[in-house]
């Protein structure tokens, strides 16, 4: 018990002095003093993360990085004052490794860079952003998509409490299933968060918001997947979000319905989105988030319903093994809409819930009243990702 407690000591005092570091990073960005020596560290990537001057790289150490690393050891000392016990100073000598390594990259000590820079290095990207842990494609986010969020050097923890970790500002996102309740919702909510919306929709009328506002819209129809191809280039994140209800029906067209639309038309879109991912930006500017629905693991009352977006589901988990950009799982409850007169939750808090998770970067995004369904979702997604992993592979050679 006692090495468990310093062991806990010793960790949340690394925690503690890494959101120092990261209040720190907030306050330059918002407090015009700070951001003239912060403003340096900004201006000397390209984005392919290459330094465009090595002097003024230099310079950012001794401008930037050295007066950072240097408040996050003195706060660092606080955990100490406030246990008195030698481990509380792990974090302190956490924190000194990292003023080393500044001031030795500031020096243009050989390899101190290479050694030391662990998310500014160039390169192509060979993961999606770390959820958990900062990694290059995080923090790339930072310097070129948007200096307003992606703030945390280590672990997002500010980043997810503030609802920095996913930035929608002028993000180009489209939404299928656009003329339904919780479509429109979705797009409503997400225009009110600064992205630029675009509605897909299987009708021909352009979508028209509550407030009057008329929406970009593209009309599609199931099966015809491959005709979005152009318009799928343009855009950073796509909602799948359509699919039908066949209630009780059991008849050879109420199968073949509901899995094609719930399913494989789905499925497909998401096929065809991953073609565009091409470079470094496209992994980490593009996402995918589909809705799958709480009948992934509760009934609801609609046996062809559950099969089918269960089979979703299913495929979602396993095509996120190997994805080359990030995908959400949306799974909802009932929400009030023209499908579902009784639903208890309404559609535009729903779809507000669903962007606030997206933001704090919740890759499976439960909103329901049902508490069972938030311990199951980790769960069921835990098992069945392990027992696809172990049992598929991805394409040889990848
Ligand atoms: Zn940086
Ligand atoms: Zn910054």
């Amino acid at each position: 018990m006692e090495w468990l407690s310093l062991g806990a000591i010793a960790l949340l005092s690394i925690i503690w002095a890494e959101l120092v570091r990261d209040s720190y990073h907030v306050l330059s960005h918002f407090w015009k003093p700070l951001y003239r020596l912060h403003q340096i560290h900004h201006r000397v990537f390209r984005t392919d993360l290459t330094v465009i001057d090595e002097q003024l790289y230099r310079r950012s150490q001794w401008q930037n990085d050295v007066p950072e690393c240097g408040i996050m050891l003195l706060g660092s000392l606080f955990p100490w004052l406030l246990v008195s016990h030698w481990i509380a100073f792990t974090g302190s000598v956490y924190a000194l490794g990292f003023l080393l390594g500044a001031i030795a990259r500031g020096s243009g000590l050989p390899y101190a860079d290479a050694l030391t820079e662990i998310t500014h290095r160039p390169g192509e990207f060979t993961a999606i952003p770390g959820q958990w842990r900062v990694n290059r494609p995080y923090h790339w986010r930072h310097h070129f998509d948007s200096q307003k969020a992606y703030y945390c050097s280590t672990f997002p923890l500010i980043d997810k409490l503030f609802g920095t970790a996913l930035s929608l500002k002028k993000k180009r996102v489209a939404v299928t299933g656009a003329s339904g309740t919780l479509g429109k919702a979705f797009l409503e909510a997400l225009r009110d968060r600064g992205a630029k919306v675009t509605a897909i929709t299987s009708k021909t009328d352009p979508i028209i918001l509550d407030d009057e506002t008329s929406i970009n819209t593209l009309t599609w129809e199931v099966g015809k997947e491959t005709e979005l191809a152009d318009a799928l280039e343009k855009i950073d994140i796509l909602i799948l979000n359509h699919g039908i209800n066949v209630h009780g029906e059991r008849t050879e067209t109420a199968i073949y319905n509901s899995y094609e639309v719930n399913a494989f038309s789905s499925w497909r879109l998401l096929e065809q989105f991953l073609k565009t991912i091409r470079n470094n930006e496209d992994k980490v500017r593009k996402e995918i988030w589909v809705n799958t629905s709480e009948a992934e693991v509760s009934p609801a009352l609609s046996p062809l319903y559950e099969l089918s977006k269960r089979t979703l589901g299913d495929l979602i988990t396993l095509r996120r093994l190997d994805s080359p950009c990030v995908i959400r799982k949306i799974i909802l409850g009932p929400f009030k809409s023209n499908l579902n007169p009784i639903g208890v939750m309404s559609a535009s808090w729903v779809a507000k819930q669903v962007v606030n998770l997206a933001v704090r970067d919740f890759r499976n995004i439960v909103v329901t009243i049902n508490p069972v369904t938030y311990l199951l979702v980790p769960v069921k997604e835990f098992c069945v990702a392990t027992y696809f992993k172990l049992f598929s592979h991805g394409a040889k050679g990848e």
